[in-house]
């Protein structure tokens, strides 16, 4: 009986997409809702990046100390729309708690959970599509250390990936140089984490879901969600601004847009955005075979159908702010000290929110009150990395089987 119900998603970035494809793979009639094309939120403008490296929090002991120059520098990869910051405080003060030891520890092995096997569960949910078609390649992503003191700071976080179980091979100038021939003199190594992959163009992945959906009969509907009709057995209608749509098992995907659906179905999360930014190049006229990050610049830079993307940086400025494409400037001339010869003529810039829990792990989850929704939000700065293994977790929790992941670290009921 269960397995016969519709699942409404609502949200069609690529974290809803792919919960909508591999319940549908598992026999699902699947209705999408979104006010806005599939894959055209937050998902569109990423880094494209599907890293198997990212098994560490985005805090860190010891972060407090840095964070006073981190925000003075007008350049550095975080800054706050002054504004926000009252509101964002409590936010602030959770993410602060969770840079001890111990929770960093926690957070570790729980993202290594899921970050590990996200490559494998995007060729697993694509095995149906001739594989010249996927817009996925596998070759590694590197981590770029442009400063001697960024290879020296960056040796506790890679002891901490290969213990997680992350293969990462430790380039000198010369293997980098090899891999990246376009890189200029401000360099002084790196470090390969050879199982991760990247996204030729996130849209086009996003696309090719969605035509699979509706190719197997999903439904999307162009609306925006914005409350439910409770009814004896939870929610009996989504309501939305072009009317009521009725709803059986529901799945809350809106990103960073997500928190007021899940009050409204019974969890209040902490989820607030960290916005970030692109720069397309589409003429670059450099060579970059490999995806980077440079961490100590907050940006990463890989290689795309249509160009090569900058993008990243942490602005705190809350959902309604316009964007500061500035910040998008400041990428465009980090890239260009890196790769002397990179050219920006065409370059676009673009800004998106980032769905950013306090503790960096998302929500996927049962609701609280109502055993017909799931949560599949907040997944901060690696929704592209983990929608497919998060399909798989919300598959499984919507058909009540047992998972090969341990769910818990991310239950909605842990705040
Ligand atoms: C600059 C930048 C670089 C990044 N780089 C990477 C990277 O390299 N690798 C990586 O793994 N991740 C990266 N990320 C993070 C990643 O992009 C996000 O975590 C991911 O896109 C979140 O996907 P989502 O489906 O949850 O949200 P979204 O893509 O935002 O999708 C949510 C959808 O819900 C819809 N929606 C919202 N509210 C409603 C409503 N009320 N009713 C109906 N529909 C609604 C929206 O229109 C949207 O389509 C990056 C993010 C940024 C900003």
């Amino acid at each position: 009986m269960n397995d016969q119900r519709t699942v409404t998603i609502i949200g069609a970035g690529i974290v809803g997409l792919c919960c909508a494809r591999t319940l549908q793979r598992r026999g699902r009639s699947v209705t999408v809702i979104d006010h806005g094309e599939p894959g055209r939120g937050t998902s569109y403008g990423n880094a494209g990046i599907l890293s198997a490296g990212s098994v560490l929090p985005e805090g860190h002991p010891g972060l407090w100390k840095r964070l006073p120059g981190l925000l003075l520098d007008r350049t550095g990869p975080l800054t706050f729309r002054p504004g926000y910051l009252p509101q964002m405080l409590p936010w602030l003060l959770r993410f602060m708690a969770n840079t001890t030891p111990g929770r960093v520890e926690e957070i570790s092995k729980a993202l290594a959970s899921i970050v590990l096997p996200g490559v494998q569960h995007y060729v697993d949910l694509l095995d149906d599509v001739p594989a010249d078609q996927v817009p996925i390649r596998r070759q590694g992503c590197l981590y770029l250390y442009p400063r001697p003191r960024d290879v020296a700071a960056a040796e506790p976080d890679n002891a901490a990936r290969k213990r997680r179980g992350v293969a990462v091979e430790i380039l000198g100038p010369d293997e980098v140089r090899q891999l990246i021939p376009a890189i200029g003199p401000d360099m002084a190594g790196g470090a390969l984490a050879t199982q991760s992959g990247h996204a030729t163009s996130p849209l086009a992945l996003s696309q090719l879901l969605a035509a699979q959906i509706e190719a197997a009969g999903g439904v999307f509907v162009r609306a925006r969600a914005d409350g439910f009709t409770i009814g004896a057995d939870g929610p009996s209608h989504v309501r939305t601004d072009q009317g009521d749509i009725a709803v059986e098992d529901v799945v809350i995907a809106a990103g960073a847009f997500s928190k007021p659906l899940a009050a409204a179905l019974g969890n209040r999360v902490p989820l607030d955005t960290e916005r970030g930014y692109h720069m397309m190049l589409p003429q670059p006229e450099i060579e970059v075979r490999v995806p980077m990050l440079i961490s100590s610049l907050g940006f990463g830079v890989t290689p795309m159908s249509d160009g090569l993307r900058l993008a990243g940086t942490v602005e705190f400025g809350g959902l309604k702010a316009a964007p500061n494409y500035a910040r998008a400037d400041i990428l465009l001339a980090h890239a260009k000290r890196l790769f002397p010869g990179l050219k920006d003529k065409g370059a676009e810039r673009w800004m998106g929110h980032r769905p950013s829990m306090p503790d960096s792990l998302p929500v996927i989850s049962r609701s609280s009150r109502f055993d017909r929704v799931f949560y599949a939000f907040g997944h901060g700065h690696l929704g592209l990395s983990l929608g497919a293994v998060t399909g798989r977790m919300i598959a499984d929790l919507v058909q009540d089987r047992p998972s090969d992941i341990d769910a818990t670290p991310f239950r909605a009921s842990r705040f």
